[in-house]
């Protein structure tokens, strides 16, 4: 269903640099490539709109786990466009399936629409929050979840008017920044039926390879001390802040002697209440990051011996809490394939003079050295490496043979999770690159719909990485989503 309130962009956005009118002319400029592939007529047909819904969600950033606007936006959506959706599944209220046919082959979509906490930002090349300390689109997933829904409709269309057999299936996953969604509904078992999942992450480039995301864990170390008055009877107390800092300095010392490509980082989340008494309560929020999620599991431990050795050494006590723990990606090089050859067939695309300047503009503010402003070509090979951030993703690439890509939603050079990012997220940009998502993600679900071997190599190419391993997570199968990850 098309609410009229969607339909226009509210008035606090107009007059900023990049709006409606140059999404509508970016999306003609796809309608203009002349390509007779009846799939992308169809995302064409359908782009303005989720343009529109990708630029409502990045208005109204929220965080994991409440995405309450976002979330149902997309419903009514996928909805509207026959669709059965089930919404609050494996125990979220914003998590939802979206079904379309029946039978195999199950062909997957995923969809994140989480923001990131304190990147609010308006559509301008200059920091300038819409709102201090709001939260913000920083990782693009406005784009994310819509570019999958867009692709979804489409690919639901050309099922219909070709009579393809199966079921095509949009994930809507939450709190993929924290909280992990996804894991939970791995353990729901909502994903048991699926043969492939095709899923995308946005990014500075236009990137088809078998590139992996990294392991990580983390959690919150608390330490119960003793409060005492700092200057009459410091003897008194123990304190809970040095607890911390002792475990940190380890921490700093451990560092020197982890594989290099390891990440370990942290914030102080609390250090006592007034310098004049000893802390009782402090806490430390820590991530560890590895590409193997096995190499990790071993860094892990040290890691806890660190806090084991801050509380020992202060005398206070150290309670851990569980937090985030997502797998590395394991890549899956038939279905890398087939997206790599529909992000050919799909193209990328090029900036207008006035997200030229716009780009020129944003890449000023972000040091090093000069970058070329237009967007990346679009690339594609079957390389390996390991990308720098870590998703929930990589489990679901555990459990059901997964493939990824990255479009370019960002300016070249901005990474996620800045402002820059959040700015690009919101413009024409952002929503060029969400169209040469959804473009690829068409294209590719309708030849895995088309093409029986191919779902089949998928599942071999998937075994055979796999190797005899299993998913495994930290994660309890009987816990609760952390429903107060991202606020707490
Ligand atoms: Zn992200």
């Amino acid at each position: 269903m098309t609410s009229a309130k969607s339909d226009k962009l509210s008035d606090s956005h107009r007059g900023d640099m990049l709006n409606l009118t140059s999404l509508l002319l970016a999306t003609a400029a796809f309608l203009s490539a002349a390509d007779n592939d009846a799939v992308l007529a169809r995302v064409a047909a359908h782009a303005d709109r989720f343009g529109v819904v990708s630029r409502e969600i990045w208005e109204t950033p929220e965080l994991g786990f409440h995405e309450n606007k976002s979330s149902p936006l997309l419903q009514q959506e996928l909805r509207a466009n026959g669709f059965q959706v089930v919404a609050g599944v494996a125990g979220m209220p914003t998590a939802f399936t979206a079904t379309f046919g029946n039978g195999k082959p199950v062909i997957a979509l995923m969809g994140e629409f989480d923001a990131l906490p304190g990147l609010s930002q308006k559509d301008v090349p200059m920091l300038a929050p819409a709102q201090a300390g709001a939260p913000g689109h920083g990782c693009g997933h406005n784009l994310l979840g819509s570019a999958s829904a867009l692709a979804a409709v489409a690919i639901k269309e050309e099922m219909q008017a070709k009579g393809l057999k199966g079921t095509l299936r949009y994930y809507g996953t939450p709190a993929e920044e924290g909280g992990g969604g996804k894991i939970y509904m791995l353990h729901a078992g909502l994903f048991r039926d699926v043969d492939a999942v095709l899923a995308w992450h946005p990014g500075d480039s236009n990137r088809v390879n078998m590139s992996s995301l990294l392991a990580n864990n983390g959690g919150r170390f608390r330490f119960y001390g003793v409060a005492s008055h700092a200057a009459a009877a410091p003897d008194r107390g123990r304190s809970a802040l040095d607890g911390v800092m002792i475990f940190l300095n380890s921490v700093e010392y451990l560092r020197e002697h982890v594989p290099q490509e390891t990440r370990i980082h942290y914030i102080i989340t609390n250090g006592g209440s007034a310098p004049n008494i000893v802390p009782a309560f402090a806490e430390a929020n820590l991530v560890a990051r590895n590409p193997d999620a096995a190499v990790l599991a071993g860094i892990w431990e040290r890691v806890m011996d660190c806090a084991r050795a801050g509380a020992l050494a202060s005398g206070t006590r150290m309670e851990f809490e569980q937090g985030t723990n997502y797998s590395n990606v394991l890549p899956n090089d038939a279905l890398t394939e087939v997206l790599g050859r529909a992000m050919q067939k799909a193209g990328g695309y090029e900036y207008t003079p006035g997200e030229k300047t716009f780009a020129t503009e944003l890449q000023k503010t972000l040091g090093g050295p000069v970058r070329s402003p237009g967007p990346e070509k679009v690339r594609t090979d079957m390389s390996e490496g390991t990308g720098s951030a870590s998703s929930d993703s990589g489990d679901v690439s555990w459990v059901v043979p997964t493939a990824q890509f990255t479009a370019a939603t960002f300016v070249p050079g901005v990474s996620a999770h800045t402002w820059q990012a959040a700015a690009c997220a919101g413009t024409s940009i952002g929503r060029k690159g969400m169209v040469v998502a959804a473009r690829t993600l068409a294209v590719a679900g309708v030849e895995l719909f088309e093409n029986p071997s191919k779902v089949k190599a998928a599942h071999d190419a998937f075994e055979k990485r796999l190797d005899g391993r299993k998913w495994s997570t930290r994660i309890a199968p009987d816990s609760k989503p952390p429903m107060d990850y991202a606020t707490k």
